[in-house]
């Protein structure tokens, strides 16, 4: 396969050669105004989904739901939709659809009316086992009202044969495989929840202005703590369940002897907001010291050193503070490129990276140009750069990659093409290269991706994080895969 024998949808949907985080979720418990804070809270968790949201409050006495298609800012912009969600506990979802279409019936927090009252439950994740579970559960005369993997808590839930919520829950999540960082609401409790590898991160935190001492915060990064005025209280564990109620926090263990940390290393790389703090490591000096690494495994006499934005910034100094080659920023992003814009024919789709990248000529003409990406996923939108760098006048083009070669797709929540369609499972580094049209092409090591995270130097018997879309070591087991219940994109 050739980058050229690429369909014209492949080549040229302006967000089809990123990979795209799954979910954000938040949990409120508990304040006057639990649907503001949870909006805001999604607000800046809104690069982990951008296709929908929905918040569930519950006021005492009833649940209140919201959810729609499109950006936070768009689904809550109208203060009559806030007011129409009142009440002190709330949570809250971002979506990105991976599993089920986007469709309002796909739209978190997923809500059912049960023998002990209501619950809505929020999920970030992939699920590995949902199409086995669905199948025996529909087979129970399940009705699903929707196609994602989150729905089968709903059902797990509904049909288990314990009294209480926290044991049904329990019950549920030790029967799903897969990646799941959870936030769910009962009229009596909030309960979080996280997998018991940790594969998708899951904070608590604290609301340190309300009138109420017991009011409390969960989400998926802590830039969504610092939006609500939040003060970060710790990571919640791999395998943890955490109950809040009137009673304050509890912590449970469920999986005690099957826990070991596999948070995903994607998410230093690519996903999480710069400015959040995961593990007790800051994500911006994490991908800065990424950098650093690929300095030192890939030097190459330059000029500049220029990132792609945004997300190859912070790798960039890195890279630019270790090889003492001048940072610049040549090229320009635009934030206000939408889809529907760039959709109506091919010539305009045609136009999609150049429309939300533009060359900076001042900072590139007649200089050897070092690019940093995070990534390559298709590499379509690396050729295209690396055209446009050269059409501003570089003299030469080294592109370095924030991260191993992307060979394997992500089943844990982190939307990823086929593995055929990745560019780094079907070449070496020299053909992706050549195809790119770059002088040279660099990756850091997954030996210099650990080191950069200050964790021991990666084996077999300690494996400190997923890594799989580098490695193909799937820390879970891919069930529906296996069983080809899912098919490829
Ligand atoms: S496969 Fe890659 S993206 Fe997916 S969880 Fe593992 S490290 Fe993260």
């Amino acid at each position: 396969m050739t980058l050229s024998s690429l369909s014209s949808h492949e080549l040229d949907f302006i967000d089809d050669d990123e990979f795209h985080e799954e979910c954000g979720v938040v949990g409120i418990w508990t304040t006057q105004d639990a649907a503001s804070l949870t909006a805001l809270g999604l607000h800046a968790l809104q690069h982990r989904g951008q296709e929908a949201s929905g918040i569930v409050t519950y006021d005492g006495n009833q649940f209140h739901t919201h959810r729609g298609l499109g950006l936070v800012g768009e689904v809550f912009d109208d203060p009559r939709v806030i007011a129409s969600l009142p009440g002190g506990m709330g949570i809250g979802h971002n979506r990105y659809a991976t599993t089920g279409e986007t469709q309002l019936r796909n739209v978190q927090p997923l809500y059912g009316d049960f023998e002990f009252g209501g619950f809505a439950v929020a999920h970030n994740g992939n699920l590995t086992n949902a199409q086995l579970l669905k199948q025996s559960l529909v087979r129970r005369g399940c009705l699903f009202q929707s196609s994602t993997d989150s729905e089968v808590f709903i059902h797990l839930i509904a049909i288990s044969l314990y009294s209480n919520v926290i044991d049904r829950f329990i019950d549920a999540i030790k029967q799903v495989q897969g990646a799941y960082s959870l936030v769910a609401l009962s009229k009596d409790m909030l309960i979080a929840a996280r997998d018991p590898l940790g594969v998708r991160p899951l904070i608590l935190g604290k609301l340190p202005y309300s009138q109420d001492e017991n009011s409390w915060v969960v989400a998926s990064e802590t830039c969504a703590l610092s939006s609500m005025g939040a003060d970060f209280v710790r990571d919640i564990e791999p395998g943890e369940v955490i109950i809040i109620d009137h009673d304050g926090v509890r912590s449970i263990h469920p999986f005690a002897d099957n826990t070991s940390s596999r948070f995903c290393i994607f998410e230093y790389v690519y996903f999480a907001r710069p400015d959040s703090v995961i593990e007790n490591k800051s994500v911006y000096m994490a991908r800065k010291k990424i950098g650093a690494e690929l300095a030192k495994e890939s030097h190459v006499e330059a000029d500049v050193v220029v990132p792609v934005p945004d997300s190859g910034v912070p790798a960039a100094i890195g890279y630019a503070e270790a090889s003492n080659i001048p940072f610049e920023l040549g090229i320009i992003r635009s934030h206000y490129i939408g889809r529907t814009f760039i959709e109506p024919t091919d010539q305009i789709r045609n136009l999609g990276v150049k429309l939300k990248h533009a060359t900076n000529r001042a900072v590139i003409n007649g200089k050897r140009v070092i690019l940093i990406d995070d990534s390559i996923v298709r590499g379509t939108t690396s050729k295209k750069i690396v055209e446009m760098v050269r059409a501003a006048g570089a003299t030469e083009v080294h592109l370095r990659i924030a991260s191993p070669p992307t060979q394997h797709s992500c089943f844990y929540g982190i939307d990823t093409p086929a593995e055929e369609k990745l560019l780094a499972h079907t070449h070496s580094i020299d053909e992706m290269c050549k195809l790119i049209g770059a002088d040279s092409l660099g990756f850091v090591s997954a030996d210099g991706l650990y080191r950069a995270l200050q964790e021991d130097k990666r084996n077999n018997q300690n494996p400190q994080y997923c890594d799989a879309c580098f490695t193909g070591d799937y820390p879970i087991p891919l069930t529906d895969h296996d069983m080809q219940l899912v098919k490829s994109k």
